[in-house]
Formats: structure tokens, C-alpha cells, sequence
């Protein structure tokens, strides 16, 4: 079992022996001596289980754990409270605020390193549920469920610190003919070269998702019309470059594509993408192969 754990403990001889007995059975290890210093620590370098003291220099064990469970990043990060304080009230508050387990320090060693590898093996079950739920198995990309979840973020930040951003939709074009005379495996194919061009020529902090068959949206957070305009340009040029082919005339695949900007004046996310689908189908009717962006009538 390999996993990287985050010892929060102020006491040196507590520190040394667990850091020591986890190296040991070849665990990494990562170490704060109060409580404030996980936070950096766990966006930093994110360990996969965190023993956690009762009583720190700082805020407590309590506050530590309620403060990692209100944040949706560490859904499925196990916390191991390891304390000298073993008052019945302690446990129940410890569980309370979401501890997933409760150690003695005068517990067995063999206790502790059985309790480390359950909740480090169920870490791994949990975190493989959560990314099929978010990804496309065919092109490894996000599905549209992660979308919508960064979508509906996106809207509130971009709502309380008054920003704009961008969306927007692609579809391949006479993707049916694609299917229809190389076969469904040499469609699969494109799919999956068009979400990889798209995925290299966008910035890491935009995220893609296949949104439907041989559609795909793009979140660009940050991003006002013009700059949306570059990228999805960028990615339209380099799909333009793909072919797809099975031993016959090679067919090059393009997409279309429609933008639309979150403003003031959108009401809702849904609204957005229903801007984003309005400009697409102009670049359809349009003659395909091309970017439009939503106009207000
Ligand atoms: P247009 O230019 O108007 O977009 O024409 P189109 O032929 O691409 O039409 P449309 O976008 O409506 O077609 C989508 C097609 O994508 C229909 C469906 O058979 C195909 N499709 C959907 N999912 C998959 C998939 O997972 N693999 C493959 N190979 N094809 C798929
Ligand atoms: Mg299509």
C-alpha cells in the first residue's frame, strides 16, 4: 500500500514516532506542527489521509476537520483523529465534525497501521467513483455533469466579483458521414483526436467536457469575447488539420463553433449555453467549419 500521509501534530516526540513507523512501512510523509499550516499544505501537496491531534498551538483538531469537510475538494480525504484526550465527548465531537476515525496514542501500533491502510483503501475506491462520475470514458475528457458542477461555480464567482467569461460549444461537422463511410471504430477515433487537439490548445485553468455525441464545450474562466474568439479559432485551425480515413479518400474534420459571454444581463448558466447553442447553429447555417459568437438581437 503506498499513500502520502500529513502528520498534524505539535508534540516532537508524537511527530517523531509516527513519521518514523510510517516511513517505515514506506508511506511519504508530510508534517505540520499546528493547524493553520494545512491548508496551504493540503492545496500544495494534497495527502491522501491526515492524522490529526486533538489540542494544536493554534485551532484545535475540531476546527481543523470541520474546515477540511466543508470544502467539496476533499470529499473523500480520510481524517484519522490520533490523541492522548479519550473522553467519550471527545470521540462523539471528533466524529461529529466528520473525523473518519478515532486512535488512542496508547493504541497498538498494528492497530494504527491496520486503521491507516482501511481508510487509504477506501480513499482509492472513493476517488475512482468520483472520477468515472465526472469523466467521458471514450475520450477521457470531462463529462457534462463535471460541466455543469464548474459551470454553476463559474456563474457565482463571476456574479459576486463582477467578471465576465466565456462558453463555448463545438460540433463536429457531417460527423454522420464520418460514421457512415469509415465505421463507427474510425468515429470513435476522431472523437478522441478531437478532444485531445482541443485539450492541448487550451489554457489548463479552461476546462472541456464532451457535452453530447460529437459535441464538446469549453468553460474559459477569465476569458472576454476576443480571447475566446483566439482560442476556439486556435483549435478550430489545428482540427481542420486532422483526417480521418480507413484505407479510403481521407475526409478532413472540421467543427463549428458558437461562443457566448457570461455578462450582467444573463440571467442563468442555462441561458449562457443556450446563447453558446444560438451562435453554433448560425455556424452551421453559415457554412460550417467557423466560429460565431452569440449577438443580442
Ligand atoms: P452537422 O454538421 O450538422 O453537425 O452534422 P452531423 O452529421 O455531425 O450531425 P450531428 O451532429 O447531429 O451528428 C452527431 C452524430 O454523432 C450522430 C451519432 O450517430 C454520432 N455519435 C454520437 N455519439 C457517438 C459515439 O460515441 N461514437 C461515434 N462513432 N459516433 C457517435
Ligand atoms: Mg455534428
Amino acid at each position: 500500500m503506498t499513500g502520502k500521509i500529513l502528520i498534524v501534530e505539535d508534540n516532537p516526540a508524537d511527530m517523531k514516532f509516527l513519521k518514523e513507523t510510517l516511513e517505515r512501512e514506506k508511506y511519504e510523509t508530510i508534517c505540520s506542527k499546528n493547524g493553520e499550516g494545512v491548508f496551504p499544505l493540503l492545496e500544495s501537496n494534497p495527502p491522501d489521509l491526515v492524522i490529526l491531534d486533538i489540542l494544536l498551538p493554534d485551532i484545535d483538531g475540531f476546527d481543523v476537520c470541520r474546515r477540511i469537510r466543508q470544502n467539496d475538494l476533499f470529499i473523500s480525504l480520510p481524517v484519522l483523529f490520533y490523541t492522548t484526550i479519550s473522553t467519550i465527548n471527545e470521540k462523539l465531537i471528533g466524529l461529529e465534525v466528520g473525523a473518519s476515525d478515532f486512535l488512542t496514542k496508547s493504541a497498538d501500533e498494528r492497530e494504527l497501521l491496520i486503521r491507516i491502510r482501511n481508510l487509504l483503501n477506501a480513499k482509492k475506491k472513493i476517488d475512482k467513483i468520483v472520477k468515472l462520475s465526472f469523466y467521458d470514458e471514450l475520450t477521457e475528457i470531462y463529462n457534462r455533469r463535471y460541466f455543469y458542477h464548474r459551470l454553476r461555480d463559474e456563474c457565482e464567482r463571476s456574479k459576486r466579483y463582477k467578471r465576465n467569461f466565456c462558453c463555448a460549444i463545438m460540433d463536429i461537422d457531417y460527423f454522420k458521414t464520418i460514421n457512415d463511410t469509415f465505421g463507427h471504430p474510425t468515429g470513435d477515433r476522431v472523437l478522441k483526436e478531437v478532444a485531445e487537439v482541443t485539450r492541448s490548445n487550451i489554457r489548463t485553468a479552461d476546462v472541456l467536457c464532451r457535452y453530447g455525441g460529437d459535441e464538446f464545450a469549453v468553460l474559459l474562466p477569465e476569458t472576454d469575447l476576443p480571447g475566446a474568439c483566439v482560442t476556439t479559432e486556435r483549435v478550430r485551425r489545428f482540427i481542420a488539420n486532422l483526417e480521418a480515413e480507413n484505407g479510403e479518400k481521407p475526409h478532413h474534420v472540421t467543427i463549428s463553433c458558437g461562443i457566448s459571454v457570461f455578462s450582467e444581463s444573463i440571467k442563468d448558466m442555462n441561458e449562457l449555453m443556450s446563447q453558446a447553442d444560438n451562435a453554433l447553429y448560425k455556424a452551421k447555417q453559415e457554412g460550417r467549419n467557423q466560429i460565431k459568437a452569440y449577438i443580442e438581437k
